[in-house]
């Protein structure tokens, strides 16, 4: 299965994709985490990248498209992937499309998830996740079971992204509206458009993402 999630900064995409990746087995490639362990590792698209993401902006569509190249063609995306992230421009959509036809494979569908303004900016703002393994928690929609100790792998160390401040999370939610929202009627005419409900409690987005992706595919 090969799946693209899309929506607004803080909807919800890395916590749904994460749920997806364990329900089907499929590779979770987020854009974001890839470009964010360039940072880390001080590699050439990590120096380019690192004050286009401190600024809200889109790093260059060129720089996107190889990475992601790159990426499904490993062993792990054999079986498909759910990208996160990806595409963000009309332009990385069109070149998804020719990658995948390249390689004889299409998109299966693509979840929108939709989220009010006023909810992404309280969700960016109370977002950390586990240093160690990168489970996704939130100050008030989601503590770890045990306070301070991650769910999943035990380890008690966390972090926040330097880009979700207040002034930054503006224009990302700019970026959004100008370059991405594009690509919903995109995919609509393509006939790959699910749209979910990112209001809902997570639980509820990811059964409503499990339901609408098992009946897509009868
Ligand atoms: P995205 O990948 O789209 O930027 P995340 O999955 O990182 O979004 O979610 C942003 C923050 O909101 C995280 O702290 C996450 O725990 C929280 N969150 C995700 N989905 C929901 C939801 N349905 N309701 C409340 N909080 C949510
Ligand atoms: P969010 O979870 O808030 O939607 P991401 O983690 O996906 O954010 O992305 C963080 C930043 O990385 C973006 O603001 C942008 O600067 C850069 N980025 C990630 N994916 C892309 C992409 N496909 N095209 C251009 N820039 C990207
Ligand atoms: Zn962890």
């Amino acid at each position: 299965m090969r799946l693209v999630l899309l929506g607004p900064p803080g909807a919800g995409k890395g916590t749904q994709a994460q749920r997806i990746k364990a329900n089907y087995g499929i590779a979770h490639l987020s854009t974001g985490d890839m470009l964010r362990e360039a940072v880390a590792a001080g590699t050439e698209v990590g120096r380019r990248a690192k004050a286009i993401m401190d600024a809200g902006r889109l790093v260059p569509d060129e720089v996107m498209i190889r990475l992601v190249a790159e990426r499904i063609a490993q062993p792990d995306c054999a079986r498909g992937f759910v990208l996160d992230g990806f595409p963000r421009t009309r332009a990385q959509a069109e070149a998804l499309d020719a990658l995948l036809a390249e390689r004889g494979e299409r998109l299966d569908a693509v979840l929108e998830i939709a989220v009010d303004d006023d909810a992404l900016v309280e969700r960016i703002s109370g977002r950390f996740a586990c240093a160690q393994c990168g489970a996704g928690y939130h100050d008030r929609f989601k503590q770890p079971e045990v306070a301070g100790v991650c769910d999943v792998c035990g380890s008690r160390e966390f972090v926040r992204r330097d880009d979700d401040k207040a002034e930054t999370v503006r224009a990302r939610l700019e970026a959004y509206q100008a370059q991405t929202a594009p690509l919903l009627p995109y995919y609509r005419d393509q006939g790959l458009l699910i749209a979910v409900d990112g209001m809902a409690e997570i639980d509820q987005v990811s059964a409503e993402v499990l339901e609408k992706l098992e009946a897509a595919a009868r």
